[in-house]
C-alpha cells in the first residue's frame, strides 16, 4: 500500500501539475463550434512561442512515432538519403521507421555517451557533392541516455558545408525545457509531443514546419492521408481541424503555453538547468557514474546513470518503486538493465527533485548498491540559495 502521491521521475511522461488537470476537467465542446475555433487559435498561436517560431505548428491528436511519421512523409520521398546519427534509443526508432519509408539512411553510429557531432555531420555533407542528402535528422535531447545535441552548432555546420539539406529536429524531450530556436536555428521541421515539457498528458504530436519544409511537401512524392500537413493547416487558418481534435488536450494544452509564459521561458530553462547540475552533483557524490561523457551535452531534462558492475538497474528500480513509490526511467534497449534514469523535467522544482534523489539514495542501500551516502546533502548545498527559478512559478497565479 502507498500513501502519499506516486513520485513519477521517469523522462516523460512528466507529471501533470494540478493546473492542467483543473483545466481539462471540462465538457467536450462541439469542435465545429466557434468557442472552439477560439481554442483552437490559442493553442496553435500559442505553440508557436514554445516553438520560437512565426511559422505554422501542425498539432496532431497522436503520439510522437506518429509526428515523427508526420515529419516524414510530408517533406521526403522513397529512395530519397538522408543523414541521421545514432545518439541513442529514439535515434534508432526515428532511422528504422524512416526505413520502412524506403527512406536510404546514412546512420552515422554513436556509442550513446554524447550527442550528435556538428564536425561529422559537416564532413558527410561536405563530401556529398552532388547535393544528393534530402535531410539531416537528429535527436535535440536524445531521452535514453541524458545527452543533448547541440542544434545550433549543427546548423553552423550545416551553412558551413553549404548543403540545401533540410534540417529535422526531435524536440521532444527538449521542448519547453531546453532552449529551443526553431527559426533562429533555421530547422525545417520540428517534432514535438505533449508528455514531456508541456506536462500534458500523452496523446498531441506537434510538427513546427518551416517555409522550406513546407515547400518540400508541395513536390515530394510519399503516400499519406491523416498526417498531411496541408489537410491540416487549411481549417487551423480558423482554429479548427480536420477531424475531432483531443479537445481535452488542448485545453490542457492552453494551460500549459500560458504556465511556461508566466514563468518565462529562460527561467524555465534555468531551473532545468539548475535541477540537473544538483542531481549529477548528488550523482557524483554517490560514486556512481552519469551516462552522458560530454559535460557540453549534460541533459537539462534527465540524468542516465551506470550501475556498478554486478547490479542489475531494473531490480534497483523495482526496489525503489516497492519502498518509496517512485518510477525512475529504465534503460532501453542496449543499455536496458545496465542504467537508470531520474527525470527532472516539467513539474519539478527544488524540493520535489531532492524528494526524488532522497528515494534514489535510499534504494541504493536498500538494495546493496556501493555508494557513498550523503549526495542528497551535496544537492541540498547547491539548490539553497534561492533564485527565481527556486520558487514556485505557479504561485503569482494561484494567488491572482
Ligand atoms: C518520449 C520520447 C519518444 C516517445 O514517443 P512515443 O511515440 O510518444 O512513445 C520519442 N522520442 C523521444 C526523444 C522521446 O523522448
Amino acid at each position: 500500500m502507498h500513501q502519499g502521491r506516486h513520485f513519477l521521475q521517469i523522462p516523460g511522461p512528466s507529471p501533470v501539475p494540478d493546473r492542467i488537470l483543473r483545466a481539462m476537467d471540462m465538457p467536450v465542446i462541439d469542435h465545429r463550434s466557434a468557442e472552439f475555433g477560439e481554442l483552437g487559435r490559442a493553442v496553435l498561436e500559442g505553440s508557436q512561442k514554445i516553438f520560437q517560431t512565426s511559422g505554422p505548428v501542425v498539432i496532431f491528436p497522436s503520439s510522437v512515432t506518429g509526428a515523427w511519421e508526420a515529419a516524414i512523409v510530408n517533406t521526403l520521398s522513397p529512395g530519397d538519403r538522408v543523414l541521421m546519427v545514432e545518439t541513442g534509443h529514439f535515434a534508432t526508432l526515428w532511422r528504422q521507421m524512416a526505413g520502412r519509408f524506403g527512406i536510404e539512411v546514412d546512420f552515422i553510429p554513436g556509442d550513446w555517451r554524447r550527442g550528435a557531432d556538428p564536425a561529422q555531420i559537416e564532413a558527410k555533407l561536405a563530401a556529398d557533392s552532388a547535393r544528393a542528402i534530402k535531410a539531416v535528422m537528429v535527436v535535440h535531447n536524445e531521452t535514453s541516455t541524458g545527452a543533448t545535441s547541440r542544434i545550433a552548432d549543427i546548423r553552423a555546420a550545416i551553412d558551413r558545408a553549404g548543403h540545401p539539406a533540410l534540417l529535422m529536429v526531435d524536440t521532444i524531450s527538449s521542448l519547453g525545457s531546453v532552449d529551443y530556436r526553431h527559426d533562429e536555428w533555421k530547422v525545417d521541421v520540428s517534432v514535438s509531443c505533449s508528455q514531456k515539457g508541456f506536462m500534458l498528458p500523452p496523446g498531441l504530436g506537434f510538427n513546427a514546419v518551416s517555409e522550406k519544409a513546407r515547400a518540400a511537401s508541395k513536390t515530394n512524392r510519399m503516400p499519406r492521408s491523416y498526417f498531411d500537413w496541408e489537410e491540416m493547416l487549411k481549417p487551423n487558418a480558423k482554429g479548427f481541424f480536420p477531424y475531432t481534435p483531443a479537445t481535452n488536450l488542448l485545453y490542457g494544452l492552453r494551460e500549459a503555453i500560458a504556465m511556461l509564459l508566466e514563468e518565462g521561458l529562460d527561467n524555465v530553462f534555468a531551473r532545468h538547468q539548475r535541477l540537473a547540475a544538483a542531481t549529477r552533483a548528488a550523482v557524483n557524490h554517490w560514486g556512481l557514474e552519469v551516462l552522458c561523457q560530454e559535460p557540453a551535452e549534460f541533459s537539462p531534462v534527465l540524468t542516465a546513470v551506470l550501475m556498478p558492475p554486478g547490479h542489475d538497474a531494473d531490480q534497483f528500480r523495482k526496489v525503489v518503486l516497492d519502498n518509496y513509490n517512485m518510477s525512475l526511467g529504465s534503460g532501453l534497449s542496449k543499455v536496458a538493465g545496465k542504467v537508470f534514469r531520474i527525470g527532472h523535467l516539467g513539474e519539478c522544482n527544488a524540493l520535489t527533485l531532492l524528494g526524488a534523489l532522497t528515494g534514489v539514495e535510499m534504494g541504493l542501500s536498500v538494495a546493496g548498491v556501493p555508494h557513498r551516502s550523503g549526495g542528497v546533502e551535496v544537492a541540498m548545498k547547491l539548490l539553497e540559495q534561492r533564485t527565481p527559478g527556486n520558487s514556485s512559478p505557479h504561485l503569482k497565479a494561484v494567488s491572482t
